[in-house]
């Protein structure tokens, strides 16, 4: 056990954050750079060791949550890092970007604030990393087999960089140009710098794992050449399709979903343009969804430069506390003030958006809305309630439908799809074709990160077990396929 008192003895104190003002002029992370260090060994004595540790179940990856707070809270951090490792592949990702169900699980948190888990978890890996600790590990032998992963976001290098240290030679295909999905394009470079997946990638690369980018499976290659050419296949292309809103005026210029606004913020960081294409500089700007993905548009358009940020949700606002339907220790719905949320920007809840009004030139410069109601599983218009916004960049952040069809990737090998439009797989990762499995949100929907990297080493046990034909030894979460949890 950590500190026997700690949990008596110490508040809760997270991450400090740097001024909205200095922050909303860059796009650096917005915490300050080394500010958790001077707390975490106490924050992680909070930890009591509670015997059975929910919060190992809270987290999709199985996390040995008391072990590496103990090392934390003692300042053996190469150890900690170490126990850290053993379950999760990126906790620098995890670390900065999870939305930390397992803090909701916290034994502590029945009565008190929870451990800082996440706050943890990253200065313990960033402190690896500083340390040197962090290097390639190579197979001592190769096994002869080769498999291909398809997507290169966290389920896909997880299950990657599972496989290539198990001895297979494994090749990374990605239609885009960088490697790392939507940690790379759509993440805004605020939230988590992008230098975070480059030396993994690096390191990646030194373990033997092969990167092709710029090769979209099934529209450059095709998907059942590759399947032969390979011993396995591992199918991690994400959930990529973005929910529309055909509403009158959707048509108009300036209205976009959020994946193609976002990634070209991405792409101004990484250098490859001065300004980018759709920008939010001295715009009314209307961000429709409530949700993460909706908060990255608000922190994003305050960066350029918006004149103002609205951001429209068609669900109620939802609890501050716990409520009653959702006890510990699940993860509840709760009303989240993000950091870009502390930047500025007004939310509206409970309401739809009925049509878009533009100019002479086709630009979008209105939107229409009405608050609603959820009444008998539809959201009943509320009369008299309807107004009209400014709006000249729109972004809609309202879900993702499945993973892409239209490529040639799920026709090509004869993939089956479940109800909700994924790729259909058993308990094992495998898909109806043999040697073809599937991992992260191209099988589960629309997901977090932590699910991604729990899936991609779920999937590399399996994939390691088809190739070898007896038991794989390879480290994987034990937990259900079949529970989603969305952003
Ligand atoms: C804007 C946004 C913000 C988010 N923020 C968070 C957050 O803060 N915390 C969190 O936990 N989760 C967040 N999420 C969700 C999280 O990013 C995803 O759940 C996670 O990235 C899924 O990982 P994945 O590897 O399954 O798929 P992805 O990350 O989507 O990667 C799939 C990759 O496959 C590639 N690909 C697709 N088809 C092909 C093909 N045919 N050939 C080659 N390559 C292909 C794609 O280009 C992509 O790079 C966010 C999602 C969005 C959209
Ligand atoms: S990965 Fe997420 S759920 Fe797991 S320990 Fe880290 S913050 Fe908690």
């Amino acid at each position: 056990m950590a500190d026997p008192k700690g949990f008596l003895t110490t508040g809760r104190e997270t991450a400090p954050t740097r001024p909205v003002e200095e922050r909303r002029q860059d796009w650096n992370e917005v915490y300050v750079p080394g500010g958790l260090l001077p707390i975490i060994s106490k924050q992680a004595g909070r930890c009591m060791d509670c015997g059975i540790p929910f919060c190992h179940n809270g987290c999709p990856l199985g996390n040995l949550i008391p072990e590496w707070n103990d090392y934390a809270y003692r300042e053996d951090w190469q150890a900690a890092s170490e126990r850290l490792h053993a379950t999760n592949n990126f906790p620098e990702f995890t670390g900065r970007l999870c939305p930390a169900p397992c803090e909701s699980a916290c034994v502590l948190g029945i009565n008190q604030l929870p451990v800082t888990i996440k706050n943890v978890e990253v200065t313990i890996i960033d402190k690896a990393w500083d340390a040197g600790d962090v290097t390639p590990q190579p197979p001592e032998r190769l096994s002869g087999k080769t498999v291909a992963v398809i997507g290169s976001g966290p389920a896909g290098l997880a299950a990657a960089q599972q496989l290539t240290r198990a001895g297979h030679t494994v090749a990374v295909y990605e239609r885009a140009d960088r490697i790392g999905g939507l940690l790379r394009y759509g993440i805004p470079e605020f939230k988590m710098e992008k230098r975070h997946i480059n030396r993994r990638i690096e390191q990646m690369r030194a373990e033997g794992t092969k990167f092709r980018t710029g090769v979209q499976i099934g529209t450059d290659l095709d998907a059942g050449k590759l399947a032969k050419r390979y011993d396995a296949v591992v199918i991690a292309a994400g959930a990529t399709i973005s929910r529309d809103l055909p509403v009158p005026g959707r048509e108009l210029k300036g209205i976009h979903v959020a994946m193609d606004y976002l990634p070209l913020a991405n792409k101004v960081q990484e250098g490859d343009f001065v300004a980018p294409p759709i920008t939010a500089e001295g715009k009314h700007v209307v961000v429709i969804g409530g949700g993460d993905t909706g908060a990255d548009c608000v922190g994003t358009a305050h960066r350029q430069g918006a004149l103002s940020v609205t951001q429209l949700e068609i669900m109620p606002r939802p609890a501050d506390e716990r409520p009653a339907g959702q006890p510990w220790p699940t993860m509840p719905a709760l009303y989240k003030v993000t950091s870009a949320h502390e930047e500025g920007g007004e939310r509206v809840y409970a309401v739809n958006t009925m049509k878009f009004t533009g100019d002479a030139d086709g630009n979008v410069s209105e939107l229409h809305l009405v608050e609603v109601v959820f009444e008998d599983g539809r959201f009943v218009p509320q009369e008299g309630t309807e107004r009209v916004i400014p709006a000249q960049l729109v972004t809609l952040a309202m879900g993702f439908t499945g993973t892409d069809r239209s490529n040639g990737l799920v026709d090509q090998l004869g993939l089956e799809l479940d109800a909700r439009g994924n790729i259909a797989r058993d308990g094992s990762y495998a898909t109806n074709v043999d040697g073809v499995f599937v991992a992260g949100d191209a099988g589960r929907g629309q997901s977090l990160i932590v699910w991604a990297i729990a899936e991609g080493r779920s999937a590399a046990k399996a994939v390691d077990a088809y190739l070898t034909g007896v038991p794989s030894a390879l480290h994987a979460p034990i937990r259900p396929t079949d529970r989603p949890l969305t952003v």
